[in-house]
């Protein structure tokens, strides 16, 4: 990719080298026709020497030339200034004959125009001058007559001068086209190798190009869209990991009973002299195991309609204090036969949300039959009930065994329980408060562990107001 980029800058380079050469061509030519174009309407060309010049240079008239900023002496064959009106680059009224040719020899390099010529019959010469306003001096000139070696030695300069600003130009040129093109293909190369990495799997791949233009945008595109897949990646990881761990979950829990009556029931139909107490003992045994893989089946197949997509709730408008005040009247002859205390504090006043009724009773049930499964007798459950920022906060709490800390946030993932051998006597699944957490967040609220251990548990469910 780097090469082709760079050949394509490098070939609009030599088109726009190709142009520059013949754009340089094209000045000197227009250069030329310009001057030749301007040069009769020029003061220098309208007052030449030729125009005042007369035998007797005292009758030479200057006026002209002296009010276009001009200047005129008369230089007799002595070199003496016989005349000077105007301007004066001679700065002399006498010269000697060495001087006298040396202005003439180096009146070209001054920044005057000087028109000299010399009058036979009066034996002096009339000088005119302008200021130069502005001068190119540069002519291409090819005499015949020059000796034939200084012909190949200007000629050989010549070629050198125009053979080195050739190369220069082209050299420039290979070298910014080269520079424009690493201004693109370093970035590129760069999204490029990050864009590879991604496509090796390496996630964690960002690109840092320290620019501002256009690739810091893409820079920042390509930043964020690795940093969602890698958020994507690790979510997915995780969700495949959950779902590994509950097929686990579902499978070992399940064995246990589904061993229990396939052995029991064996034993029944094997042992023909069984008793019938023995065999009412065992056909107990196959109930309770029955019941209890039967009612794993049915919370995770709550569990599972819950996630499905056809999942919905029958909303009603509903006063939740007066629901959850039934409720907990419901649960009062339960907590008395068991021994717990209890206390309810839930506002008089109606607050409405929207709610499905039998769902909803399911969390208080969920989280009422734990306290009661989990915490030993006399242990005090309360419930209270209030509205803030137009939230209703409904606190479950107990002051029983608690829920250690480090499982604050798990504890309401699926099949998770703090003590298996606690559970295994009281039958838990632990899908209980799964359940209860996504009623919860079907109803726009949430299910929360306030409090863990040595505090008792305090479950907090939060329902929008109406
Ligand atoms: P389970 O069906 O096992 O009760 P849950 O999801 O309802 O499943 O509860 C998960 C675990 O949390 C329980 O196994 C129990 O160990 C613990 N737990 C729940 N509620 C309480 C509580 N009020 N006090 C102490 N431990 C509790």
């Amino acid at each position: 990719m780097k090469s082709k980029l760079s050949n394509q800058f490098l070939r609009s380079f030599l088109v726009i080298f190709l142009l520059t050469i013949l754009d340089t061509v094209l000045a000197f030519v227009l250069l030329s026709y310009a001057s030749s174009l301007i040069s009769d309407s020029l003061a220098k060309n309208q007052y030449p020497a030729s125009a005042i010049i007369k035998e007797d240079y005292s009758q030479i008239d200057a006026s002209s030339v002296i009010e276009r900023g001009g200047g005129v002496q008369v230089v007799d064959r002595e070199y003496r200034v016989v005349f000077s009106g105007g301007i004066d680059t001679i700065g002399k009224n006498e010269l000697t004959a060495q001087e006298f040719t040396r202005f003439l020899t180096e009146s070209r390099s001054k920044p005057y125009h000087y028109d000299i010529i010399y009058q036979p019959e009066g034996e002096f010469w009339l000088i005119v001058t302008f200021p130069t306003s502005l001068r190119l001096d540069f002519s291409l000139v090819h005499n015949k007559e020059a000796a034939t070696g200084d012909f190949i030695r200007s000629g050989l300069v010549l070629t050198f001068v125009v053979l080195v600003f050739v190369l220069i130009l082209a050299l420039f040129t290979y070298i910014y086209s080269k520079i424009t093109a690493a201004g693109i293909t370093v970035p590129l190369k760069k999204l490029r190798d990050g864009t590879r990495l991604l496509r090796e799997g390496d996630y964690s791949a960002r690109v840092d190009l320290r620019l501002k233009n256009e690739f810091a945008e893409l820079q920042d595109t390509f930043n964020d869209m690795a940093a969602r897949i890698e958020q994507e990646i690790s979510l997915r990881k995780k969700s495949e990991e959950d779902r590994r761990r509950l097929i686990l979950d579902i499978s070992h829990d399940l064995k246990n009973p589904m061993s229990s009556i396939q052995g029991y029931v064996e034993l029944i139909m094997n042992k023909e002299d069984m008793t019938a107490q023995k065999r009412n003992e065992y056909l107990e045994i196959i109930l309770s195991n029955s019941i209890r893989a039967n009612k794993l089946l049915t919370e995770l197949f709550e569990l599972s309609q819950m996630d499905s997509p056809e999942f919905s709730l029958k909303l009603e408008r509903t006063d939740i204090c007066e629901y959850i005040r039934q409720i907990c009247a419901e649960l009062v002859p339960v907590l008395e036969s068991q021994g717990f205390e209890y206390q309810f504090d839930i506002s008089e006043e109606s607050v409405f949300v929207m709610l499905d009724a039998d769902r909803f009773g399911r969390i208080i049930q969920n989280l009422a039959n734990n306290a009661v499964r989990y915490n030993p007798t006399g242990t005090l459950i309360s419930v209270r009930l209030t509205v803030q920022n137009n939230q209703v906060i409904i606190d479950f709490r107990d002051n029983g065994i608690g829920i250690p800390s480090h499982l604050k946030e798990n504890i309401f993932n699926p099949f998770v329980r703090v003590d298996d051998s606690r559970n295994s006597k009281s039958g838990g699944s632990g899908l209980g408060l799964s359940i209860a957490k996504k009623i919860a967040l079907a109803h726009a609220g949430d299910l929360t562990l306030c409090h863990g251990e040595n505090a008792g548990s305090t479950f907090r469910i939060t329902v929008p107001a109406i």
